[in-house]
């Protein structure tokens, strides 16, 4: 009986919306005992129904299965960020704006990104753009301590963990994504790409239909990118001082190693939404390509000022890096004090969440060009909005 009814549904669904229709059949749906709310998800590929699920009226049940099924084809839970609360919240609002940009009745209170755009102070349009990633840094920012009634992503075997688990640990060399996690990456790639294609053929495909890839994630991981773009800049200098003779001293080969190890210069945006479980990613990264060569990492500090550090060990940046939030932020005397600092070929990363105040100043560009063009490797590390900067490597993270 469920199960016909079940079909019915879907195939409603699918008239209303070929496009998330279409995105529903990439999941498992499977009918589970007890359960505190109607649906939930293994975070992967299937979606549970409760007894709670078949006391909803048609329309909601398909604004449930359709919140669900998004949240799995964007990889929601994989993509989780330090603060879960405003992570689900960031989540909802580009779920539920698609949902209701398709025709689907939302339930009252549901948050969208006219709700969102209110609490972030920007353009509802502007919102309408943004990823995930980009509004949560933006609720970090101005309202970190918001109050609205999110889903929680209701993933089975968590049981609604509030994200206060302030993991200090430094993670393993993680620069590839599990086989499990790629295969899931693949199949909701591919189910997403069916279904733009179907609403295409449908003619029913719109901007935020063609967006959709947007919301995916990135299907090379940011870790490895960041990885093979320090080994490639590491290789440039190493190689060129070892292999190449000295023209005045041809005896002395290879070339003088102590005077040309690059050391990294490691710019952290402390004003607002660093995540540390990023950070500590970027870290590890930082110290298992340089560790061989014994480069020393100098950490910068920055928000509208310019704290340098000095050189650090590994576990020390995690520790010493305190977030002020809510402040402005401006990169200009950050980037004074590199340029000051900077020896040729040196590593240069900055990580960031590209809310940057200055960016666009002449002086500004001009210091970011003079260090691109003494550094080896120049790498911003964006958590959320782009940033374009000739000669600079941008990563999103
Ligand atoms: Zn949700």
């Amino acid at each position: 009986m469920e199960k016909k009814k079940l079909d019915t549904l879907m195939a409603a669904i699918s008239t209303a919306s070929p496009f998330l229709g279409s995105i529903l059949r990439g999941a498992r749906i499977v009918k589970a005992d007890g359960g505190p709310w109607p649906a939930a998800t293994d975070g992967r590929r299937t979606i549970y129904l409760y007894p709670k699920f078949f006391e909803l009226a048609p329309a909601e049940q398909a604004a449930v299965l359709l919140h669900e099924v998004l949240h799995l084809a964007f990889r929601h839970h994989n993509r989780r960020r330090e603060n879960s609360y405003l992570w689900n919240i960031a989540t909802d609002s580009v779920i539920n704006t698609m949902l209701k940009e398709e025709g689907f009745a939302l339930p009252e209170g549901a948050i969208t990104t006219d709700v969102v755009s209110e609490i972030i102070r920007r353009h509802p349009a502007e919102v309408k753009r943004m990823s995930a990633e980009e509004i949560y840094s933006l609720l970090l920012r101005h309202a970190p301590d918001v109050k609205l009634e999110a889903c929680g992503l209701h993933v089975e075997e968590e049981g609604g963990g509030d994200g206060d688990k302030q993991d200090q640990s430094i993670p393993q060399d993680q620069d590839s994504k599990s086989s499990e996690d790629r295969d899931d990456d693949e199949h909701w790639h591919g189910v997403l790409n069916r279904a733009v294609v179907l609403a295409r053929l449908a003619g029913r495909s719109k901007e935020s239909i063609e967006r959709a890839f947007d919301l995916m994630p990135p299907s090379q991981s940011w870790t490895s990118i960041f990885k093979q773009t320090l080994v490639e800049g590491l290789g440039r200098v190493v190689v060129q001082t070892w292999l190449r003779p000295s023209r005045r001293l041809p005896q002395l080969l290879p070339g003088s190693r102590k005077l040309t190890v690059p050391d990294v210069r490691f710019l952290v945006d402390t004003s607002a939404s660093i995540d540390r479980t990023q950070l500590s990613k970027a870290i590890t990264i930082v110290y298992s390509v340089t560790r061989k060569i014994n480069s020393r990492i100098f950490l910068y500090f920055w928000d509208v000022d310019c704290y340098p550090i000095g050189i650090v060990k590994k576990t020390d940046i995690i520790t010493k890096v305190k977030i002020k939030g809510g402040g402005g932020t401006l990169i200009a005397k950050a980037l004074k004090q590199v340029a000051k600092d900077i020896r040729a070929g040196d590593i240069v990363i900055i990580i960031t969440d590209g809310y940057i105040g200055d960016l666009n100043q002449d002086e500004v560009q001009r210091m970011f060009s003079i260090i691109q063009m003494k550094s080896s490797t120049a790498v911003i590390l964006t958590s959320a909005a782009d940033i374009r900067i000739r000669g600079w490597r941008t990563i999103k993270i």
